[in-house]
């Protein structure tokens, strides 16, 4: 699949960017991509550097000469993947060693000497001093790609010497149609896929491959299927049961967010077309003729309360208890 630009699914504004400031010489030589796991932050630097590298400096790599080929096999010299010893940080010597003393040596075939830091959320700030030096006299061919999850948490001092591309969700129709035409899965499952990426294409890619997900999505709509009937003990057993998929908690809540959304869909609608879980009709229109909108809201609101906490670090259990009882009432 070597489109180039073309094979993108999103970003035309950032790609538009990408063309124009190479076709104008207008290059900068730091750039933060900035956008959450899976947006697509490692293919679009990609498709950059290779668009700066390519021989025939056309405004799309031509993924025909060597330059090309040697960046899309991942052995370009002139393009250097930034990694780091330890798992949790990038240390200022990482940036030592891997950046700061191997800039000064000029590129060996190419016009650019690229630098991508891939997890650049984990800079320690003297790491980030050190790169800050870099970024405020660098070498004429240098460019240097940062992409970071949360931009906002790197230094001010580098976030005002670098261009800020931010990746934005891509829209559900055009996740829907590359998970329909590109991977040939059946309507019914990319919908399913498209909603819960909530626009990130790495994550409904993952969702469509994933073996795993049908069997969480199964476990879940058990769950929601008869969870008025059910105790706390055995909510919380099976809670556990789909911890134990090794995914994280929160695609869980955001399957029952996809649930309830349909209840409330159903309810104030009675329209089927939008339902996600069109399978589950039957215990849609159920739980939409026993919950009243603001008990539907109630659990929705619960959700997100339950996400933030989560994330908070809060007692899993207990946030689920919390969650769960909200459910039960409402
Ligand atoms: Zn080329």
């Amino acid at each position: 699949m070597n489109n180039g630009f073309q094979g993108v699914v999103g970003h035309k504004d950032i790609i538009q960017y990408i063309q124009n400031a190479v076709q104008q010489d207008k290059v900068s030589h730091a750039y933060i991509l900035n956008g959450e796991r899976g947006s697509g932050k490692k293919l679009l630097a990609n498709l950059f550097a290779m668009t700066l590298e390519c021989e025939k400096g056309g405004a799309q790599p031509c993924y025909e000469c060597r330059t090309c080929r040697q960046i899309e096999n991942d052995n370009c010299p002139d393009v250097i993947k930034v990694g780091h010893e330890k798992p949790n940080t990038i240390s200022v010597d990482d940036v030592r060693t891997m950046i700061n003393n191997d800039i000064i040596i000029k590129p060996y075939n190419a016009k650019y000497k690229i630098y991508i830091i891939p997890d650049a959320d984990l800079l320690s700030i003297q790491a980030q001093n050190a790169l800050l030096k870099t970024i405020e006299e660098p070498p004429e061919y240098a460019v240097i790609f940062l992409l970071a999850e949360n931009a906002d948490s790197l230094l001010a001092t580098i976030r005002s010497r670098c261009v800020i591309l931010k990746l934005k969700n891509i829209k559900d129709k055009l996740i829907k149609k590359y998970l329909m035409e590109q991977m040939e899965l059946p309507d019914y499952q990319a919908d399913i896929c498209t909603s819960f990426a909530q626009g990130n294409m790495g994550r409904a890619i993952m969702l469509a491959t994933s073996e795993h997900f049908n069997e969480i999505k199964e476990e879940t709509i058990q769950i929601l299927k008869y969870i008025n009937d059910m105790d706390l003990t055995e909510l919380m057993q099976a809670i556990k049961r789909l911890e134990s998929y090794k995914i994280q908690i929160t695609d869980c809540l955001d399957l029952i967010m996809v649930w309830y959304r349909d209840v409330l869909l159903y309810k104030a609608t009675k329209d089927v077309n939008g339902v996600i879980f069109k399978d589950q009709l039957k215990y849609i229109k159920n739980q939409a003729n026993k919950s009243s909108y603001e008990g539907i809201e109630e659990i929705l609101d619960a959700l997100e309360k339950a996400k933030a906490r989560l994330k908070a670090n809060v007692n899993f259990e207990l946030v689920m208890e919390l969650l769960l009882l909200t459910i039960k009432e409402n």
